[in-house]
């Protein structure tokens, strides 16, 4: 039997797929809008079609296990070396990896109370305690994760912005922060949507990996790069570290039509720009909406928000009838709000729609 730890843990609960939908509600396919995993709306950029394409005939090869042209695309892409990268099957692997490399029973792990629920499922998995800090204001309290820490902490998790309330932490917050977590205590920065975000707004993440051998900046190209089936993330770290990271990852983590997808869609400055701007005028709509409507929401970075309804699990069933997917938030204990992600125009009317009938009791 698994050890209790194991047992204990509470599965991964994701967004509900089109098609289970569409045999639940005998609905159509195509006439359901998912907003409930923030994903890229835009869909697979031509980019990365085409180098999927020319990757096809390699199929029957296993993949570079090392994601040579990958790894020297990101350097070249963010000024990093290749020694500082890991790559992953999505940066869930390169969150799990992190845990194995570093974890075991007795250790423990910071991070917020409404941070994503990958961190206490990877902590959890090694036997890792996890810690989850109240949040402040729906974020990461900075202040009491630093205390929560103690001689038993291995890792703090930090999202920024966070998932799934999308708030963001100023870059002299988060730089004094890094300062003040011990050398000893790994600092993951997991900034999975972080390209959404005005410059002004960014830490600059990579340039204090220099100063921060502790610190681990994990990226993905499931968000704004519009990767999210192929599963690729990546992250940059101390090269000692992201050594170990890597010695514990599968030879061929991260397939081939994913690698070739990603060094392209790296170079495609347009698809990038079209995302951060149907994120940004999506988000608009969206939030004047729940203003007209009088719902609370969370003023979100990222590419959802997440809202207070007066009866989610009501809401939630009715939007599900009606063919538009978000997500519940009960698993992150906070049963009275939805996540919805930004989509098209028309994907936002349509959840703009159903939301309006189903508040007016139509
Ligand atoms: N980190 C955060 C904060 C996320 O919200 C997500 C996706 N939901 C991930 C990591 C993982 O994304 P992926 O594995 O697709 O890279």
């Amino acid at each position: 039997l698994a050890p209790k730890y194991v047992r204990a843990i509470a599965p991964y609960q994701p967004g509900k797929p089109v098609s289970e939908l569409a045999r639940e509600m005998g609905l159509r396919e195509d006439t359901i809008v998912k907003l409930a995993s923030n994903e890229n709306p835009l869909g697979l950029p031509a980019s990365a079609r085409a180098a999927i394409e020319r990757a096809l005939s390699e199929l029957a090869r296993y993949p570079d296990g090392n994601g040579f042209e990958l790894k020297a695309a990101l350097c070249r892409h963010f000024g990093v070396n290749a020694d500082q990268v890991v790559l992953g099957n999505g940066s869930n692997d390169v969150l799990e990896l992190i845990a194995r490399a570093f974890l075991q029973p007795g250790d423990e792990v910071v991070f917020s109370q409404y941070a994503f629920a990958v961190y206490p499922l990877v902590a959890q998995a090694t036997g890792a305690k996890g810690v989850a800090v109240p949040a402040s204001a729906w974020g990461h309290d900075l202040a009491a994760m630093l205390a929560a820490i103690n001689d038993r902490t291995r890792v703090v998790f930090v999202a920024n912005p966070n998932n799934p309330t999308g708030t963001l932490l100023a870059p002299d917050a988060l730089a004094r922060f890094i300062a003040a977590v011990p050398e000893s205590v790994l600092v993951v920065l997991d900034e999975a949507y972080t390209e959404y975000l005005a410059p002004e707004q960014r830490f600059d993440s990579v340039g204090a990996l220099a100063q921060y051998p502790n610190l681990i900046v994990s990226r993905t190209f499931s968000k704004a790069y519009g990767l999210a089936g192929l599963r690729v993330g990546f992250a940059f770290a101390h090269p000692e570290v992201a050594d170990l990271i890597n010695r514990v990852r599968q030879p061929f983590n991260v397939n081939s039509l994913a690698q070739a997808a990603a060094v392209a869609v790296l170079d495609d400055a347009d698809y990038l720009a079209r995302s951060v701007e149907v994120n940004s005028a999506g988000m608009r709509v969206l939030t004047a909406a729940f203003d007209r409507l009088g719902l609370e929401y969370i003023p979100s970075s990222a590419n959802f928000v997440t809202f207070r309804a007066p009866n989610a699990a009501a809401l939630n069933a009715r939007l599900l009838a009606e063919g538009v997917i978000v997500r519940p938030l009960a698993p992150y204990g906070m049963g009275d709000w939805l996540r919805v992600s930004i989509g098209l125009p028309a994907e936002n009317a349509r959840f703009v729609e159903v939301l309006g009938a189903a508040l007016a009791g139509a």
